[in-house]
């Protein structure tokens, strides 16, 4: 049985994406807008291929519904986790995810959307909105309808290396010059708060105000709660950096010989630095990979950093 999948990422272009998934992560994908990097995904709106070995050229949803085995025979009607690298050249949308619950009944059945942002690179005073300043529902719903966003909109300073979770209910946004890996559950629900009032193609884009106010948490959690200032790390090591209901979120930093031991499901690994070798097999920035339930216990070497994530 296979050990290692190797995914070929899909990308999706935005009016805030740029250029540095091809110029820094060497992705060979055209365009000065290119948003996010779906780097391990099943989902619908960008379902990854694998390269090489047994199942070259099969969709990541197919091997999961065709060949459970890999993962550890674990039951579920859709890979649950997506990862990606997002390039926010401008500002994201200011935006909130609803939960399992709540997307199940307004959203077709879809899964609601836990996240966490490990960030890749960060500018001097570079900034995530996470949460908001209104402290009842009342007090949200009039700076949300009143456009009252300066107000509203509350600003952290982030640098390379902070771990964020987002909780479905929590007003977040990517500003510019950030980039993140992202592990999320797999689902593209997301409810627009704000957009800056930009257009795109002479239109501003769909804002969902009535959703956003049933699913805002008020107040928002305090900052300190969601930001793991996890910067540097030891040398040799696999740091735990969130254990969710939904995903467990590891750092690992490579600097020669080091093995941990599988995961009885698999183990997703995306590769943000440096390069070496998984199991035997060459790896290097930018690689996005599935560790599956074959891999009992999994040798690394070289210099890389990379998130891993699992059920
Ligand atoms: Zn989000």
């Amino acid at each position: 049985m296979e050990q290692i999948i190797r995914l070929q990422p899909t990308f999706s272009h935005t009016i805030w994406g740029g250029t540095r998934l091809r110029e820094d992560y060497g992705y060979k994908e055209p365009g000065d807008d290119i948003g996010e990097c779906w780097g391990i995904s099943a989902h619908p709106s960008g379902d990854d291929t694998v390269v090489g070995g047994a199942y070259d050229g099969c969709k990541l949803s197919a091997l999961w519904a065709e060949h459970r085995e890999l993962f550890g025979n674990v039951s579920g009607d859709r890979f649950p986790l997506l990862v990606k690298i997002i390039d926010a050249k401008a500002d994201l949308s200011i935006q909130v995810h609803p939960d399992d619950a709540y997307a199940g009944v307004h959203e077709n059945g879809s899964l609601g959307k836990t996240e966490c942002w490990y960030v890749l690179d960060a500018p001097e005073g570079g900034t995530l909105v996470v949460g908001h300043n209104a402290q009842t529902k009342e007090e949200l719903e009039s700076m949300i309808r009143g456009g009252r966003w300066n107000d509203f909109i509350r600003e952290i300073p982030v640098k390379k290396g902070d771990f964020i979770q987002i909780d479905p209910g929590t007003v977040h946004a990517i500003k510019g010059g950030v980039m993140v890996l992202e592990t999320q559950q797999s689902s593209d629900i997301t409810y627009r708060v704000y957009d800056y009032d930009r257009l795109q193609n002479g239109k501003p884009r769909q804002l969902h105000i009535e959703q956003s106010l049933d699913v805002i948490r008020v107040p928002a959690e305090s900052p300190e709660k969601s930001v793991l200032h996890a910067a540097g790390g030891t040398a040799g090591t696999v740091t735990e950096l969130i254990k969710c209901p939904f995903y467990t979120v590891l750092k690992a930093i490579v600097d020669g010989p080091l093995t941990i031991p599988g995961d009885p499901h698999f183990l997703n690994m995306s590769v943000y630095e440096g390069e070496g070798t998984v199991l035997g097999t060459p790896v290097k920035k930018g690689d996005h990979l599935i560790l599956t339930a074959a891999a009992e216990e999994i040798t690394f070497d070289g210099h890389f950093e990379a998130i891993l994530s699992h059920i």
